[in-house]
C-alpha cells in the first residue's frame, strides 16, 4: 500500500532556522537539524502523507498506544562528509531492512525501503550544512516508528507515525581511541530467547538503564550482558556487539535470538575474513574469556557499533574481581578495523563491499 507515496517538501522559513552549534560542543544527540521526514500509516490508507518538513513537535493524544504499551522501534545510522564535501552513508538499506524485521516482531507495518531511502537522501541533502566535517564528527540519523492510535487495550495499534530526525554528533574518540572498562552483570539480563532482544525496540533500552547506572556508579563505562538462562554465555556489551581475539581466532557470539545483529558486526566479520582472519561465530562463556585472559591467549576484545565503530575493551570486572585485558592497550586488529571502517565511511578508501551510498 505505498505505490503512490510521493514525498512533499516544506522548507523551514529562513528566519526560523536554528544556529548551528559549535563543533567542539556537539556531544551526542543534543542538537537537531532544521528538517525531518514524516509519514503516517493507518489501515485504510497504508503509508501516506510522506513529507520532509520543518523539525517540529507532535501533538499526540495521551492515550496514544506508544505511551502505554511501548510499540516503538528505531534505527541509528550516520551520514559523513568526506573530501570535496561529498556526502556518504554507510549501508543505509541494511538499517531500513533491520527496521522492517523489528516492525514484523512488534506487529507494526513494514516501511517501503526504497521510498524511505529516497526521502532520507533528500533530507540529508537539504540539511547538508549540518553535517560536521573532519575529526570523526558525523550526522546521526534516527528513523523511528511509534503507535499513535488513541486507545487502551493491549493489541497492535491501527495508526503509526514514522519519522527521521537528525543530530550532528561529535567525534566519539575526542580524547583518543582508549580502551573502556566493562562491568559484567550477572544480576540483570538484557534479553531472553523468544523475546525481543534481536530487534531494536525501545523497551530493550528502557530495561537496560538500571544495570548501566550501577556500572557507572562503580566507575565502569558499559555493561557486558550474559545470557538470561544460565548467566554464563556472553551476549553483547552496552549497545554494541562483542568480539574476542583468542589465539589467532576472532570470536563473536552467534545471532541466536537474543542478540541484535549489528551492521558494524557484519562489516567487521566480512572485513576481517577478507584479510584472512579466522572469524568464528560461536557461544563463549565468561569463564572461557577469563581463562584466556589468565593464560595470555586473549589478545584483544572490542565492541562494535555505529556510534563508536570499534570500542576496545581494557578491563572486565566480574563478581567484584577486576581482569585487565591485553595490558589495557588497544590491539592491532582493533585499530586496523577501526581505521579501515572509518576510511570507508568517509569515502577515503576503496569500497570493495559496496557499503557506501
Ligand atoms: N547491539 C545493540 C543492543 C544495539 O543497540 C546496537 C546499536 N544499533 C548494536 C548492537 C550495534 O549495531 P550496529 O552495528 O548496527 O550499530
Amino acid at each position: 500500500m505505498w505505490k503512490d507515496l510521493d514525498i512533499s517538501v516544506v522548507r523551514c522559513d529562513s528566519e526560523k532556522r536554528k544556529d548551528k552549534p559549535d563543533q567542539k560542543n556537539l556531544g551526542f544527540g543534543k542538537f537537531f537539524t532544521d528538517h525531518m521526514f514524516l509519514m503516517k500509516w493507518d489501515r485504510e490508507n497504508g503509508w501516506h502523507n510522506a513529507e520532509i518538513c520543518p523539525y517540529q513537535n507532535f501533538s499526540m493524544d495521551p492515550a496514544a498506544m506508544v505511551y502505554h504499551y511501548g510499540q516503538a522501534i528505531f534505527e541509528g545510522l550516520k551520514a559523513y562528509k568526506g573530501e570535496n564535501d561529498q556526502i556518504y552513508m554507510f549501508r543505509p538499506e541494511d538499517n531500513l531492512e533491520r527496521m522492517n524485521s523489528s516492525a514484523l516482531r512488534m506487529c507494526m507495518p513494514r516501511i517501503p525501503v526504497d521510498k524511505v531511502l529516497k526521502g532520507i537522501k533528500a533530507l540529508v541533502y537539504l540539511d547538508r550544512d549540518w553535517i560536521p566535517s573532519g575529526d570523526g564528527a558525523t550526522l546521526y540519523l534516527r528513523p523511528t516508528m511509534v503507535a499513535v492510535e488513541p486507545a487502551l487495550g493491549v493489541r497492535p495499534s491501527s495508526q503509526y507515525y514514522f519519522f527521521v530526525i537528525m543530530s550532528p554528533v561529535g567525534a566519539y574518540y575526542a580524547e583518543g581511541f582508549n580502551p573502556t572498562k566493562i562491568w559484567v552483570t550477572d544480576k540483570y539480563v538484557r534479553a531472553v530467547k523468544g523475546g525481543v532482544g534481536h530487534v531494536k525496540t525501545a523497551g530493550n533500552y528502557a530495561a537496560s538503564i538500571m544495570a548501566a547506572e550501577e556500572a557507572h556508579r562503580a566507575g565502569y563505562t558499559q555493561v557486558l550482558w550474559l545470557d538470561a538462562c544460565e548467566r554464563k554465555y556472553i551476549e553483547e556489551v552496552g549497545t554494541s556487539n562483542i568480539f574476542f581475539k583468542i589465539g589467532e581466532d576472532l570470536i563473536t557470539p552467534p545471532l541466536n535470538g537474543s542478540i541484535l545483529g549489528g551492521i558494524t558486526r557484519d562489516s567487521v566479520i566480512q572485513l576481517a575474513r577478507s584479510w584472512g582472519v579466522n572469524v568464528i561465530e560461536k557461544q563463549i562463556t565468561i569463564d572461557e574469556v577469563l581463562a584466556a585472559i589468565e593464560d595470555g591467549s586473549l589478545k584483544e576484545a572490542f565492541g562494535s557499533g555505529t556510534a563508536a565503530v570499534i570500542a576496545p575493551i581494557g578491563e572486565l570486572c566480574y563478581q567484584e574481581k577486576k581482569h585487565v585485558v591485553a595490558d589495557g592497550k588497544t590491539g592491532e586488529l582493533s585499530q586496523r578495523l577501526f581505521d579501515e571502517l572509518q576510511a570507508i565511511q568517509n569515502g577515503r578508501q576503496d569500497d570493495p563491499f559496496k557499503w557506501i551510498v
